[in-house]
């Protein structure tokens, strides 16, 4: 059941962050009649799918002082998700009559389809008037019960202001994580983590192993292929004895996990398979990392998991003024982003009311020992999956919102084991017309 609602109030809110999670969010607020603030550190918006060349100077991306390249997207990458379900609810992500021939109408496009779909939405809801560009936040601090945030511009220059609170939607692809493999210290070979991956030229004739199978790994090996002399890929979730000669390329192997790299060259597979490699490619995930937040120590990053977080988005001690929009993951990523932002957004203007502190925190300790007693590790906190009608419902119902479509949730189900399946052609090859049919008739009913 919704909570009740009541009387509404104004908020100075700050955004941090304009990607598809911040541009929702500023708009969700000012549709609450907040005063909103966006701050982006990048000259557009777009976020992630804001592609770049350019990689950082340190190919694991380990120097804390490094300098920050924001995305993550390589030059290839088409959407893991039909474009029907990516999308927000009410702003599908679909062609329109007024598209021209530089668009990609496929189901599964391009990343700049992406970052065309977030500047269409960002120009729709006249977004770009919020967004102060070129500025990125350095500190978020509490001061007498409102937010302070100090920014610092392109050219250098600082400044500081005051708002009543704050909603972080920075991305969490941009601090990777490594994986560890025993006597990497003396392997010769180079390595790189796919946050700075982004053509294939560079292991032109080389042999190359890839750590990770999932979306990243499975499209980068693919992507490698097409120049190396063979493609090895490492997964630890395939059981050791894991060999096999993956379809669609001629030179693309699976094992198992890496048991050892060696100063001669060698990498030794859990199978029990050698083989002489130039180059790893960690696919290996990525990092929550919010380096400007100072909340007095109320919440913490361990093991990638961000808490204690009421639904992934409150901190209860300091709620409703502190909250994260695009935490979890393994989800229908924009349209989550939107609900939370809907939430966000009522709650502070007191249309809907959140629990008292303990009674959110009782939530939250509930939620981790139902984790713990399931065995998921604690990296996993945020990843939804299986759990993902259930908890894009529960938010559905505090705002309102209709519940999710049935034709979105067969269409992510299905491509989630599409993904799985047939890695090398679930973008080009699927069986759920029908769901395609049902989402547009969906879009036109609504006027979409
Ligand atoms: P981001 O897009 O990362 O945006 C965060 C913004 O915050 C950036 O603009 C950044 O410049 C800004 N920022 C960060 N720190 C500061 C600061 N201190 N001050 C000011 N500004 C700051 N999802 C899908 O739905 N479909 C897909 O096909 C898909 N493919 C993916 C492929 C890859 C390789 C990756 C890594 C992710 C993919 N995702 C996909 C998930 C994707 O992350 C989300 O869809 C979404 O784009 C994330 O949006 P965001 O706004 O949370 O973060």
């Amino acid at each position: 059941m919704a909570p009740a609602r009541s009387k509404t109030s104004r908020l100075h809110v700050a955004v941090i962050g304009a990607g598809a999670a911040g541009l929702v969010a500023a708009r969700e607020l000012r549709r609450e009649n907040h005063s909103v603030v966006v701050f982006e550190r990048n000259t557009q918006v777009g976020g992630l799918w804001v592609y770049t060349p350019d990689s950082e100077p340190d190919p694991l991306s380990l120097d804390p002082n490094r300098t920050i390249v924001h995305s993550s997207v390589y030059d290839s990458l088409r959407t893991n998700l039909p474009r029907e379900c990516m999308g927000y609810r009410d702003f599908p992500f679909v062609p329109r009559p007024e598209d021209d021939e530089s668009r990609d109408p496929r189901r599964y496009p391009s990343h700049r389809e992406v970052l065309a779909y977030l500047e269409d939405f960002a120009r729709k809801f006249k977004l770009e008037e919020m967004v102060r560009f070129e500025t990125e936040v350095v500190l978020v601090e509490l001061e007498e019960k409102k937010w302070r945030i100090q920014f610092r511009n392109s050219v250098g220059i600082s400044g500081d202001e005051i708002f009543d609170a704050v909603v972080v939607s920075n991305g969490h692809y941009t601090e990777p994580r490594v994986a560890y493999v025993p006597g990497i210290d003396s392997w010769p070979g180079k390595q790189v983590h796919s946050h700075n991956y982004r053509v294939p030229d560079p292991f032109n004739d080389q042999v190359v192993v890839v750590i990770g199978n999932f979306a990243s790994g499975s499209d980068i090996s693919r992507d490698i292929t097409r120049v190396a002399k063979e493609v090895h890929i490492a997964s630890r979730s395939n059981p050791s004895e894991t060999y096999e000669k993956l379809p669609g390329s001629n030179n693309l192997w699976l094992h198992s996990m890496i048991e050892s790299a060696h100063e001669d060259g060698s990498i030794v597979f859990k199978n029990g398979k050698v083989v002489q490699a130039d180059t790893i490619v960690h696919c290996t995930g990525y990092k929550y990392h919010f380096p400007f937040l100072n909340t007095n120590g109320y919440l913490t990053v361990e093991d990638n998991c961000v808490g204690p977080l009421y639904k992934h988005v409150f901190l209860p001690a300091l709620a409703p003024g502190l909250s994260f929009i695009g935490l979890p993951w393994m989800t229908l990523q924009f349209f989550m982003f939107e609900l939370q932002s809907k939430w966000v957004a009522a709650v502070l203007s007191g249309q809907v009311s959140l629990p008292s502190e303990e009674k959110m925190m009782e939530d939250v300790t509930a939620f981790y020992a139902k984790r713990d007693a399931n065995g998921i590790p604690k990296r996993y906190t945020h990843k939804l999956g299986g759990s993902q009608v259930e908890y894009l419902n529960w938010i559905a119902e505090q705002i309102d919102a209709p519940l999710l479509e049935q034709w979105r949730a067969e269409e992510v189900e299905g491509g989630y084991r599409r993904l799985a399946t047939q890695s090398d052609t679930f973008r080009d090859k699927w069986d759920d017309d029908h769901l395609i049919v049902e989402a547009y008739e969906d879009f036109l009913r609504q006027k979409l």
